[in-house]
């Protein structure tokens, strides 16, 4: 899955740090990052600008002073050849003016191009910029946000009131029955493969009944046997996924939900077309049903 790193550990706390020449500087433009062009053409590789860059580039044009750029620390990650710092540039000016090198690129970029600790960052990054860029004013008395100095969090200086980053959780469910899994596809979406029943947990319920009432809402079934599988921080859409798989309780017959998906139907798992991408916990779950892996289990192995 994207989130599992190779050779690398991903570390998410807070620090009120400063960039220093080395490290990594993330300019966030919607959902895009800017990259180095070159490295992606020559070697199909991911490369941000370091901070040494940002300042070169910017003496060579000279129409921007270099503290037109706020800067604030996201997180680090521990590879092989050392530790390697991320910091978000915050600049309306330097959204206009792009280095000769880079260029901005969209974040589905990051479900392909390698290495994966930069993959991971630039998704990670995207999340955590487009957080910043809309938690500036206090919801509640509209004062400009100030950054905790301890924790990754905004708080207004006038109310006292806190805003931790946006983390949506939601479940993906793998409703099996025997040899047959329960296949969907969403409706009205540019994704158009096969996937699994999906849905945003609700106030006031337990995971456990999102799982329960967004297979009724998808496909009409009841489920019986739910058990938790793994998690993923899901950056391309600011949510936590919670994976699950649970069986059939009673009849079979699909109800298709045609708002939200254009299809829903019973597989056997020599019919299943899906093949492995690394990538989703959907995808994970769907090949490890696919392979006979989830046939008699009750625990998982993490
Ligand atoms: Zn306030």
């Amino acid at each position: 899955m994207i989130q599992e790193l190779t050779d690398a550990v991903y570390h998410n706390e807070y620090r009120a740090l400063e960039p220093e020449s080395e490290d990594y500087i993330m300019f966030v433009k919607g959902r895009s990052v800017l990259l180095k062009k070159s490295m992606l053409i020559e070697s199909n590789a991911i490369e941000y600008p370091r901070y040494k860059d940002v300042i070169n580039a910017m003496a060579n044009d000279g129409s921007l002073s270099q503290s037109a750029i706020k800067y604030i620390y996201l997180f680090q990650i521990e590879t092989k050849n050392g530790t390697l710092k991320f910091f978000l540039g915050e600049s309306d000016a330097f959204l206009k003016f792009i280095p000769d090198a880079y260029s901005y690129e969209p974040q589905n970029i990051f479900r392909e191009k390698k290495p994966d600790f930069l993959a991971f960052a630039g998704v990670t990054a995207c999340q955590l910029a487009n957080w910043y860029a809309s938690t500036r004013f206090c919801g509640a008395c509209g004062m400009p946000l100030e950054h905790d100095k301890k924790e990754r969090m905004m708080r207004c200086p006038k109310c006292n009131a806190m805003y931790y980053p946006k983390i949506s959780p939601a479940v993906i469910v793998a409703v099996t029955d025997r040899d047959r899994i329960i296949m969907t596809k969403y409706a009205g979406r540019d994704y158009t493969k096969y996937a699994l029943i999906a849905g945003f947990a609700e106030i006031g319920e337990t995971i456990e009944e999102t799982v329960r009432r967004e297979v009724m809402e998808e496909v009409g079934i009841k489920v019986k046997n739910i058990r938790y599988y793994k998690s993923q921080p899901w950056s391309f859409t600011d949510t936590m996924l919670f994976g699950f798989f649970c069986e059939l309780d009673g009849d079979d017959t699909i109800r298709l939900d045609e708002e939200e998906l254009s299809s829903g139907e019973w597989l056997y798992r020599d019919e299943i077309p899906t093949e492995y991408d690394g990538i989703s916990l959907t995808n994970e779950m769907i090949m490890r049903f696919k392979n006979g892996d989830v046939r008699n289990f009750t625990n998982f192995e993490f």
